[in-house]
């Protein structure tokens, strides 16, 4: 039985992996009414005119980064090459640097936008810790829905770090799609955006999701901007230089194709809010870029990530080992010692040094009240390290 599920869960998150690019809209349909994500989405295409007037500054945008990977084996736990070519992909798009700039029509150059804003892995954590950028963790979990449980520990997902700070990547084996994000104003506990492991970055990905556009199209909905069609027939996307558009494109088309009475501009198929194969899709608009860029204005959503520290060296030392989580007695001793300690210690390693800092002896704690023999220890000051106490005793 086992078994047969592993191979469905498996079956049916490669199987849509091949199909649907991005499942934010049901994401956010699911949300209630009055939350903060319905409000969210209720203020999603307005500030048409805000864009016009803010937003249209040079200075680059610096983000910092934090990328969960929440694993259940190998091939899930991507390697930091992988997570780092992710990253990359934002850069190079957000930048407009990509090679494939150049299969963006003539007709849209003049529109196509270098929108100023980088992506870093994080180097200090809330803590002001230092950090690589990436957490992994490793569950029972086998496939995870468009639900939000990746970003809870209550639920074997991993809290994001402060959402006004970092943005928030959970990479995981993601079931019903490539990726999906939350939008300006949503919950800041559920705040980031999602991607499947296969869709993240340019190493070890799957076609047609294989060149890291599943995140920046993702990042581009966590910076405000909707779909290319507006999630409607002929919709409005909020933007005033992307044209009008009947639906969704899917595959890789090629040619001028026309919707909506869109006339000599045509359908901005290529554009990165279509939904179009990775290697199909080359540009964001300027006013796009304004878009986003209005969401670091002041008093805008994002604004607060200018502020961030996670960017900055680590100005905290890694925490000292507390003394507190573990009792020991006698002390001094002589022939042996016992240490109290927490049920969760069970299990755990147990290490003696003496005063050198030299491993005398290792063991495992087998109870709350774990004794430990000194026979054959010179007299002097010897240390006994858990996993999360440093205890100190002398022996006579
Ligand atoms: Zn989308």
């Amino acid at each position: 039985m086992r078994t047969f599920f592993l191979f469905v869960f498996l079956h049916f998150s490669a199987v849509l992996l091949a199909q649907d690019r991005c499942i934010t809209v049901g994401y956010l349909a699911g949300k209630q009414p009055g939350s903060p994500e319905a409000k969210a989405i209720a203020e999603q295409g307005q500030g048409k005119n805000n864009t016009q007037r803010q937003g249209n500054d040079d200075a680059v945008i610096r983000i910092p980064v934090v990328v969960h990977v929440l694993y259940n084996d190998a091939t899930q736990n991507i390697s930091e090459t992988q997570v780092r070519s992710g990253i990359d992909a934002l850069n190079r798009d957000f930048r407009r640097k990509a090679a494939d700039t150049s299969n963006t029509p003539l007709r849209f150059r003049s529109i196509a936008a270098d929108v100023q804003i980088e992506f870093y892995l994080a180097t200090a954590d809330p803590f002001g810790r230092s950090t690589n950028g990436i957490i992994r963790k490793q569950n029972s979990r086998i496939a995870w829905m468009a639900d939000d449980k990746m970003k809870m520990a209550a639920q074997g997902g991993d809290n994001p770090w402060n959402s006004k700070s970092y943005l928030n990547i959970w990479v995981v084996n993601l079931a019903g799609g490539s990726g999906y994000a939350s939008v300006p104003g949503c919950a800041p506990e559920t705040d980031g955006v999602v991607i499947h492991y296969a869709a993240f970055g340019t190493l070890n990905t799957t076609a047609p999701f294989n060149m890291g556009r599943t995140v920046v199209h993702e990042v581009g909905h966590w910076l405000g901007l909707k779909h290319i069609w507006g999630d409607a027939e002929c919709g409005d996307d909020g933007v005033d230089d992307t044209p009008q558009q009947g639906f969704f494109t899917k595959g890789c088309p090629s040619g001028f194709r026309s919707s909506c009475n869109n006339g000599t501009q045509g359908d901005m198929y290529m554009n990165f809010m279509d939904y179009t194969d990775d290697a199909c899709m080359n540009l964001f608009t300027a006013g796009q870029r304004s878009r986003m860029r209005l969401q670091f204005a002041e008093g805008g959503w994002r604004a607060s990530l200018l502020q961030s520290r996670g960017l900055s060296e680590p100005w905290m030392q890694q925490a000292a080992l507390p003394a507190a989580a573990a009792t020991l007695y006698p002390n001094p001793a002589q022939d042996k010692v016992t240490i109290q300690v927490g049920q969760f210690l069970i299990g755990k390693k147990l290490s003696l040094f003496n005063s050198q800092g030299l491993l005398q002896n290792v063991e495992t704690i087998t109870s709350t009240l774990h004794t430990l023999s000194l026979a054959g220890l010179k007299s002097g000051v010897y240390f006994l390290r858990g996993e999360d106490f440093l205890q100190k005793f002398v022996k006579l």
